[in-house]
């Protein structure tokens, strides 16, 4: 195989270790990320972008389903990835996962977004089921059954196990827009609802970057000879795939915007100031964990921890099954670290929640006065803030918010381009005092 030929050519065989499997708990997440760390260095800068098929990708971390629920906090894999190797061997790792703290930020500092494209999408899809050419071949994508071969492989990958490579998913959103000509909003929400790293920034970002939305008119367009190169391990075992990528488009229109002026409009955002404790009786004080951030360092040890479970991620179509459990364990894995963690303060019995309205009733059955959750950016958890905090203080509790240092370091850069939050890394780490200080 391409890749590990040129990884035993620099020195390091991988091919045969069998790979970490992807199982809902942190402690998995940090056996992944013990496997992955002796090749984040110089291994991923040079192998990164090939797609090895769907059992051996041995060249990529694969922990993003941990990074996006913060099983695993960014700043913790920066900190183990930068102890084993100088920052400038890890530069590009490094540089993706800001990536991924770009397109959380940036869809921070446009806070109706998220909103915007629920209300596109729920559109273009009810539109979809009065339009048989245009339902046929959607149908025909989601099932894996169109003529390009490698694209049904990527299909069946994702259904089958959640993930696929970055360089799958360009050239799979780039096939999706400008081969088969479908809306790129029906392909963001299959990705969100077949990803175990469904990420409403990362995906729906990446979706319209790829469409040449994000940066006005460029367009990301996959061709032949690149699937050819970087995905050749999978290309190889196809038997028709000539035939499927001579149908690839040639050149790539962006499709029109069609989300409205506000959903796109930049907004200073009243981001909550760093926790302070309102009293020193932390008795009355309880955790609310939800999936966007399962972490467990907070600013104090609670008297009980309600875990929210995972809301469905898509207005039009359920959230796979897989996807769904994957989430539903996670919560509970945070749940049940959280008993152990705080077993010294917890008075009242942790339980998960269905809605906003089972959270109210347990936290006054148990006389919570004050609870206290992780910020959740844009997405499903955002949305039922509101609802919350009314339901919340209608029976006297507050809601507070608390924003990681990490986010409330990084995401004022991500207001435009990632070019200008990128050339800052070098200050973010030595703000977060990681690496060796030496940063290209
Ligand atoms: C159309 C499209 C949709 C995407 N949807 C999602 C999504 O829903 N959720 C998601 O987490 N990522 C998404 N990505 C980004 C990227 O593809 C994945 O983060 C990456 O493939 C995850 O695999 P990994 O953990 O093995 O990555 P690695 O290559 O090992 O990278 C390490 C970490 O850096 C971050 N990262 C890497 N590449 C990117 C990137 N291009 N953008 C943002 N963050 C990145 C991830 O957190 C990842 O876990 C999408 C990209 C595209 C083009």
């Amino acid at each position: 195989m391409q890749s590990s030929q040129h990884a035993s050519q620099i020195g390091f065989d991988y091919a045969d270790e069998p790979l970490v499997a992807l199982k809902p708990t942190r402690e998995a997440g940090l056996q992944l990320l013990e496997q992955f760390l002796p090749k984040a260095g110089r291994l991923y800068q040079a192998h990164r972008n090939d797609d090895l098929g769907p059992t051996e990708h041995r060249n990529v971390s694969r922990l993003s389903p941990y990074l996006r629920r913060r099983l695993l906090s960014e700043q913790e894999v920066l900190a183990a990835v930068l102890s084993r190797h100088s920052n400038s061997d890890a530069f590009k790792f490094v540089q993706e996962v800001f990536w991924r703290t770009y397109w959380k930020g940036w869809l921070e500092h446009r806070p109706m977004l998220w909103q915007g494209y629920q209300e596109d999408l729920a559109e273009v899809h009810s539109l979809m089921q009065n339009n048989a050419w245009r339902l046929d071949s959607y149908t025909r994508a989601i099932t894996g059954q169109t003529e390009i071969q490698p694209f049904n492989g990527w299909v069946q990958e994702l259904i089958e196990t959640g993930y696929l490579h970055n360089h799958a998913r360009m050239w799979f959103a780039s096939i999706w827009i400008f081969t088969l000509g479908l809306p790129w909003q029906l392909g963001a929400d299959f990705f969100l609802r077949h990803l175990l790293d469904g990420d409403p920034a990362a995906n729906t970002l990446g979706w319209r970057w790829v469409a040449g939305l994000h940066t006005k008119g460029k367009t990301y367009l996959a061709s032949a000879s690149n699937i050819r190169k970087c995905g050749a391990a999978r290309v190889a075992s196809e038997c028709n795939h000539d035939a499927g990528l001579a149908r690839l488009a040639t050149s790539a229109q962006p499709p029109e915007e069609t989300l409205s002026p506000r959903a796109l409009q930049m907004q200073q955002v009243p981001w909550p100031a760093p926790y302070k404790a309102a009293g020193t009786d932390h008795g009355t004080v309880a955790v609310l964990l939800t999936e966007e951030d399962l972490a467990l360092d907070l600013p104090l040890s609670p008297g009980g921890v309600v875990a929210l479970r995972p809301l469905p991620r898509s207005v039009v179509e359920p959230t796979s099954p897989q996807v769904q459990q994957f989430g539903e364990a996670a919560v509970a894995d945070a749940l049940s670290r959280a008993k152990t963690a705080f077993a010294s303060t917890l008075w009242a019995p942790c339980t998960l929640a269905a809605s906003a309205e089972e959270i109210v009733s347990w936290a006054e059955q148990h006389g919570f006065t004050e609870i206290l959750c992780a910020y959740a950016p844009s997405g499903p958890v955002r949305q039922l803030m509101p609802q919350l905090v009314s339901r919340l203080a209608a029976r006297g509790i507050r809601l507070t918010e608390f924003m990681r240092d990490y986010d409330r370091l990084v995401w004022p850069h991500a207001q435009k381009g990632f070019f200008q939050l990128g050339k800052r890394i070098p200050d973010f780490l030595s703000a977060m005092e990681l690496g060796d200080g030496l940063s290209s």
